[in-house]
């Protein structure tokens, strides 16, 4: 099967930038926000806010009948939970994923964090997932086969210790829809799949457990959770290939410039 993969213009890219931007600027405030004693839905309620004040629109919101601005999962959820009355408490893994459409051009990041006082276990979790999605982004240059994204964020978990990498759910292309062409795994080996060139956008997003690999959906349809109830994190970003070859996290503040400069990789100046 030949994929279609859209490819896009400097200028689109840039109007992707501040898609990106207000995902990347609403995942900050609610980072900010987040505190033991809040509903889900309170959470929901400050994103939604921020992305009508931004100019924006919800991906999420009415996507396949979901209902939300984000997607907030606890604990042993994944990803995938829908905004409610459930209170967030102290020791909780909360997961809150995060889009936005500026101009018919969408933008998805996500990011897990421990709320009061951590257990060291959940602390690496979240480290080894948000590390394995930057080994992804870096591995992930002009001229890469799409398969060594998965490769090296599996090489990165795989070297940090025993986690479940879930395998039903990965990365995607992004553009003018959420999710596109390519699939992207979060395992696999290298030199497999299409050459990534200029002009490529994908959301990368591993996902991964204290335990299993293994999921099941709760009843509400939506809800992903560890088949085995042990502990999820779930890291994302939308990232761009810029036409001088360098690439450019859309929806990280500073681009990713601090991140994947410690990976030695160099971001486009091409966009702010
Ligand atoms: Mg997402
Ligand atoms: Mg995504």
């Amino acid at each position: 099967m030949k994929m279609s993969i859209q490819l896009k213009t400097l200028d689109q890219i840039k109007v992707m930038r501040r898609a990106g931007l207000l995902v990347g600027q609403t995942l900050e405030l609610l980072k900010s926000s987040i505190k033991a004693g809040m509903r889900t839905d309170a959470l929901d309620a400050i994103a939604a806010a921020n992305i009508k004040r931004g100019g924006g629109r919800s991906n999420f919101d009415g996507y396949h009948g979901f209902k939300g601005t984000i997607c907030v999962s606890l604990n042993d959820e994944i990803v995938h939970g829908i905004p409610g009355n459930r209170i967030i408490e102290d020791g909780d893994i909360v997961s809150i994923d995060c889009g936005a459409i500026v101009e018919g051009w969408h933008g998805d990041a996500a990011f897990s964090t421990i709320i009061g006082p951590a257990r060291a276990l959940d602390q690496k979790l979240l480290a080894v997932c948000e590390e394995s999605m930057w080994r992804g982004i870096a591995a992930g240059h002009v001229g890469a086969h799409l398969s060594d994204i998965g490769h090296a964020v599996e090489q990165c978990i795989k070297s940090q210790g025993i986690f479940g990498i879930l395998k039903e759910y990965g990365g995607h292309g992004i553009g003018t829809e959420m999710h596109q062409e390519p699939h992207v795994l979060n395992f696999g080996k290298r030199g497999f799949g299409p050459e990534l060139t200029p002009g490529l956008a994908l959301a990368i997003e591993p996902m991964i457990t204290l335990g299993t690999h293994r999921t099941k959906l709760l009843k509400d349809g939506w809800t992903v959770v560890s088949a085995d109830k042990s502990r999820g994190a779930h890291f994302e970003h939308t990232y761009a290939l810029l036409p001088d070859g360098k690439p450019f996290v859309l929806t990280a503040i500073d681009g990713g410039k601090e991140h994947l400069g410690k990976l030695g990789v160099e971001i486009s100046e091409l966009i702010q």
